[in-house]
């Protein structure tokens, strides 16, 4: 990302891009950061300019605004105005899971007691504490990271780096995703197997659960299948009799966990419900063929249930880390990528 200002606000006070703007004094934005005016440094044609397209103050202003700065000024307005977060699953129940909404929120408090100042800190419903930190293109300091860990607050570290410069990008990101975050925590020994599940205690989005009750029972009823083209595969046909819920696979969650009893686990089919697409590079487990089904809201469950059938043609289903071929279902059970 650039440390250059290449975005800004017009007098509509929507964000636009300097490629957009009239170039010079009269382009009309400010600055998101210090509401000054701004001149667009967009003139040139980009292979003549000396630098990349900017936004720049005027001279005598100290304000050193770029897309980062802006970028973590919006997500932390977005939090205030929304007073809502949309967490990862707690695998274990114990820390906010799923959209939660804050009864306060402010931004850029100073912790008296542990002497920082969080970007964001927010009380829920239940009176609870949490800090929110946004990142662009540096983590946490360790100091900083060290204070949450000894003391044991609860702290969210929010990644901004995939994000595109936009209130309404920043905030469907924030509320309707859950990627790209996790919490800072000292960092554990890993624990194989079964993790306990329990969404009791905080909520998780609502129509994650309504696709995987949905997904469980088309199963249970005998047929879940999967379509590419006009091939439909019930994979109930293909030998896969046992679905488990909840599961953790090489530390990889797993939604919903579909395998063969006849063949003991080959052959493993991981279903999971999602708010987004996995970022480039994500490693899944190379013996676990995972479909992700891209869950945003009601529409898109709306959708799933309207197909009647997971079918990878969609930008909600995508499989993930090797080319699935539904031809091999029946033998396959090493994969390869
Ligand atoms: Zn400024």
């Amino acid at each position: 990302m650039s440390a250059l200002l290449t975005k800004a606000l017009n007098e509509r006070e929507e964000i636009v891009d300097i490629e957009t703007v009239v170039p010079g004094k009269f382009c009309n934005c400010i600055c998101p950061n210090c509401k000054k005016p701004l001149i667009a440094k967009n003139r040139k044609p980009l292979e003549e300019a000396k630098r990349e397209h900017h936004f720049a103050h005027y001279k005598g202003c100290l304000c050193e605004a770029s897309d980062e700065t802006v970028l973590h000024q919006l997500a932390k307005e977005i939090i205030v105005e929304e007073k809502s977060l949309m967490f990862p699953v707690s695998e274990h129940g114990d820390k906010p899971s799923g959209l939660v909404h804050f009864v306060k929120v402010e931004q850029e408090k100073r912790d008296e007691k542990f002497g920082f100042r969080p970007d964001v800190e927010a009380i829920m419903e239940n009176g609870e504490r949490i800090l929110i930190e946004f990142y662009v293109s540096h983590e946490i300091p360790p100091k900083k990271r060290n204070i949450i860990v000894k003391n044991n607050l609860k702290c969210i570290e929010v990644d901004l780096n995939y994000v595109t410069i936009g209130k309404r990008e920043i905030r469907s990101f924030l509320l309707d995703e859950s990627e790209n975050r996790s919490w800072i925590e000292a960092a554990e020994p890993l624990t194989q197997g079964e993790s306990k599940e329990n969404y009791s205690l905080y909520s998780r989005n609502p129509w994650h659960i309504k696709a995987i009750e949905y997904l469980k029972k088309q199963f249970d009823e005998g047929e879940i299948t999967i379509g590419r083209n006009s091939s439909i595969y019930n994979l109930r046909e293909y030998g896969y009799d046992i679905c488990e819920l909840s599961k953790m696979y090489r530390k990889f969650r797993l939604d919903l966990l579909l395998y063969r009893s006849k063949k003991e686990n080959k052959g493993r089919i991981s279903l999971s419900v999602r708010g987004r697409r996995r970022n480039q590079g994500h490693k899944t487990p190379t013996d676990l063929r995972v479909i992700d089904i891209i869950i945003r809201n009601e529409s898109d469950y709306n959708r799933l249930i309207e197909r009647d059938n997971i079918c990878c043609t969609d930008d909600f289903i995508m499989y993930e880390g090797f080319n699935f071929n539904l031809k091999n279902l029946t033998h396959s059970n090493t994969v390869s990528q």
